[in-house]
């Protein structure tokens, strides 16, 4: 007997179908860097991403009932506190968000200034018998509200958090203690307890780095001191060989470094380089792309003629580290520099090249992004969509990778 042919598909294939079509990759994700590489950084904390599906969602709610309830479970997949405040979402969300984000609004309005000084700040308080792990993997924190890390740290409500990310300077550092984190961006890493899972991580204090093991340690960004450089170095040389990113920010009379960054981290395919790095070319096996640097300004006091359009400019953009030239020859296709383009277009009070040399770059195959690793076709796209809807600027993303 044949099998009975039918035309509807299966419910669960629908449903697989629904959690593909409201997927918002990176922002969701723990480890971004894990999943997607270091080209996660400039996206990880643009939630535009998430709105744009949250539409897409809607859409998907109105075409049947089935669908509808289905997708129901994903409301609140993010929630910012200040919505909580406003009382335009449930505290009760909360428990079903899989990122949070700690903030005041833009307005700074009453109820949300009253919460940061910690006057007007009501903690929805659980059920009884309600002490459930939440969903919560993401934490991204702009304002420090101690009476909410305390109510957040209780009753395992941080079991699934993965992912910490916390601006400004931290006086309470109970999540770093308590959580095992994979991603963590803050000042204060020195206070995390449980490290093994660690793949991504800012910090600033090498001797912290020095003396725990962090097996995992794939993309590291610190800021460093003149002093704590040859510690640094000692560092490297035992770990350098796991990093895939290096993000080497800091004040330094002189950079050194022995044997050659390139031998020290034989892997990293992004690098952050201080001005005072005397240059050494990379190996054409070494599989660095992306370098970061300082751009810096001199003024064309002697007049000298652009190598691209022949004219004068008044400011002249240079890499303090190495020369255009050399920068090509070393075959590394992406260059950065250490701002943004709002900064290199608007900052300086004399016109510069920084189009030509974008020109120039472009013609030898090499881009030249900004440290949100946008080009400045992206820059000036954002400019307009900031003009015309009003959106929010696109420049909130980790600063330090
Ligand atoms: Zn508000
Ligand atoms: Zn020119």
């Amino acid at each position: 007997m044949s099998p009975i042919l039918t035309d509807r598909i299966p419910v669960e294939i629908w449903q697989r179908i629904l959690r593909f079509a409201i997927h918002v990759p990176v922002f969701f994700e723990t480890d971004p860097t894990v999943v997607y590489g270091a080209s996660a950084f400039p996206t990880y904390c643009d939630d535009r991403q998430y709105w744009d599906m949250e539409r897409e969602r809607n859409a998907f709610q109105r075409v049947c009932f089935s669908w509808y309830s289905y997708l129901r479970a994903f409301d609140h997949r993010l929630v910012y506190i200040s919505d909580v405040l406003h009382g335009v979402v449930p505290a009760e969300s909360l428990r079903r968000a899989y990122r949070i984000y700690i903030s005041m609004c833009k307005r700074q309005c009453r109820k949300c200034r009253k919460a940061d000084s910690h006057e007007g700040w009501t903690v929805p308080a659980p059920r009884s018998g309600r002490r459930e792990t939440w969903n919560l993997e993401i934490l991204e924190m702009d304002a420090e509200w101690d009476i909410l890390i305390e109510y957040l740290s209780r009753h395992n409500r941080l079991a699934n958090l993965g992912a910490l990310i916390r601006r400004n300077h931290q006086h309470n550092t109970k999540l770093e203690s308590i959580c095992s984190l994979r991603f963590y961006y803050g000042l204060r890493g020195n206070e995390m307890q449980h490290l093994n899972n660690i793949t991504t991580l800012q910090l600033q204090s090498v001797e912290w780095l020095r003396s725990h093991s962090l097996p995992q340690l794939r993309h590291l960004s610190i800021y460093l001191h003149t002093a704590a450089l040859p510690e640094f170095v000692t560092w490297l040389q035992d770990h350098g060989y796991r990093l895939l990113t290096l993000y080497c920010q800091g004040i330094f009379s002189k950079f050194d470094v022995t044997p050659s960054i390139w031998l020290l981290c034989p892997e990293a395919t992004a690098l952050q380089l201080p001005p005072t790095f005397k240059w050494i070319p990379p190996p054409s096996s070494h599989p660095i792309t992306h370098l970061r640097l300082d751009l810096a300004l001199r003024l064309n006091l002697e007049e000298e003629a652009c190598s691209y359009c022949g004219t004068a400019h008044p400011g002249v953009m240079e890499f303090p580290v190495l020369s255009v030239e050399e920068f090509i020859d070393s075959g590394i296709c992406q260059a950065a520099f250490n701002d943004s383009w709002s900064w290199m277009v608007r900052g300086f009070s004399v016109p510069t090249d920084i189009l030509c040399l974008v020109a120039i770059l472009r013609m030898h195959g090499v881009l030249l992004v900004d440290k949100d690793h946008l080009t400045i076709e992206d820059y000036w796209v954002a400019e307009l969509e900031v003009a015309r809807w009003g959106i929010r600027d696109y420049t909130n993303v980790l600063f330090g990778f």
